[in-house]
């Protein structure tokens, strides 16, 4: 069972993410186990420590050169009976009937445990697993991942090993990441090698993207005019802006305010929510909760009794990393609202000022 999520992104600085991104987008980019992780939890997934089964797969008989490999299967062998018996004894303490649901690190579960006798000596053969420290790799959604086995067990020959250059064979092959990293860079990109282009233009104190400004008879600034709402960092709404009639965030900070006021009280639900969830008595809960757009889907303790330890584990852990990214956003925003000071706004021909980019530095 996956434990609690570990956060590789955390400390790692935008100009990192961005190479790492390219990276991901590169079809032969290579990447350590740590990059890995943290450029996946950057794109929403989740990377929690885990336990893997690895199986026992190598047979040994006779002498010399005849090794032989069975999938699964491991065998001893002894020169005497005796001490095949002694070893038998102590290798069927470790017999299991069916493949565990729940190992434990650094323990052997076999099956099959058995003396047989060879035409070279006294053997004891067994089947099952070696139970290793490993890393589960989940998507957002939970419903598709991996599992990243450790490479110091590595020393057996032909092992059923994973290695994170395997990890990255199974992202470019099974999954989109590669393009979603792309179209983060590109979008990076974009706003990096902005120019303003109108001699009447503002950063949106919402949406920090610089745009036109407008003259209104009863107000005493020039506000945004209207725009779509296209939130900075990830995710896209469309409607109207929040900023739109607001001045620009050079002239005031009032509606990047608006937005703070928000992220403290999506911060405040979500903290609130996963103490409810805490809670003995909780008998349900909301699969799409936090999830923008999504419709409700309730799961029950009483429809799923078994299964409901699991599930609302990961369920607060889903909550947890959701709460992370809010609070990210929060912080960004509190960076914009507490050093916020009157500027000139901007130059035609001259380069946009990357306002997220900027909070993003400044609150790592
Ligand atoms: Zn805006």
């Amino acid at each position: 069972m996956p434990q609690a999520e570990k956060r590789f992104d955390e400390g790692i600085t935008p100009l990192k993410m961005r190479s790492l991104l390219r990276n991901l987008a590169h079809p032969y980019g290579s990447f350590k186990r740590q990059d890995i992780f943290a450029v996946l939890q950057h794109l929403g997934w989740h990377v929690r420590p885990t336990v893997g089964l690895q199986p026992v797969n190598l047979r040994y008989e006779g002498t010399g050169a005849a090794w032989r490999l069975h999938e699964a299967r491991g065998a001893e062998d002894y020169r005497t009976e005796k001490d095949a018996l002694r070893r038998l004894d102590f290798l069927k303490t470790l017999e299991v009937s069916k493949r565990p649901t729940d190992p434990q690190p650094d323990r052997a579960y076999l099956m099959d445990v058995r003396y047989e006798e060879t035409p070279y000596g006294h053997s004891v053969t067994f089947g099952g697993w070696n139970a290793v420290e490993a890393w589960s790799v989940a998507d957002p959604s939970g419903s598709h991942s991996f599992v990243l086995m450790p490479d110091r067990h590595a020393r057996i020959k032909k092992r059923e090993r994973i290695k994170p250059d395997d990890l990255m064979k199974w992202i470019r092959k099974d999954t989109d990441l590669p393009a979603q990293a792309k179209k983060l860079i590109d979008e990076h990109d974009q706003q990096r090698h902005a120019v303003v282009a109108d001699t009447d233009s503002g950063t949106c104190g919402v949406c920090l993207r610089n745009l036109k400004l407008e003259e209104k008879r009863d107000a005493p600034l020039p506000v945004m005019v209207f725009h779509g709402y296209k939130r900075p960092g990830g995710g896209h709404t469309k409607g109207r802006c929040l900023g739109v009639g607001y001045p620009p965030y050079e002239l005031s900070s009032e509606a990047t305010q608006l937005v703070l006021d928000s992220l403290e009280g999506q911060v405040d639900a979500v903290n609130k929510y996963i103490e409810g969830l805490l809670s003995p008595s909780l008998t349900e809960f909301d699969e799409n909760a936090f999830q923008y757009g999504a419709k409700p889907r309730i799961v029950t303790k009483a429809s799923v009794p078994d299964l409901w330890k699991p599930l609302l584990q990961q369920h607060i852990e889903r909550v947890r990393s959701r709460g992370f990214a809010v609070r990210r956003e929060r912080d960004v925003f509190l960076w914009l609202v507490r050093t916020w000071k009157k500027q000139p706004l901007p130059t035609p021909g001259k380069q946009t000022v990357d306002w997220y980019g900027e909070g993003l530095k400044h609150t790592r």
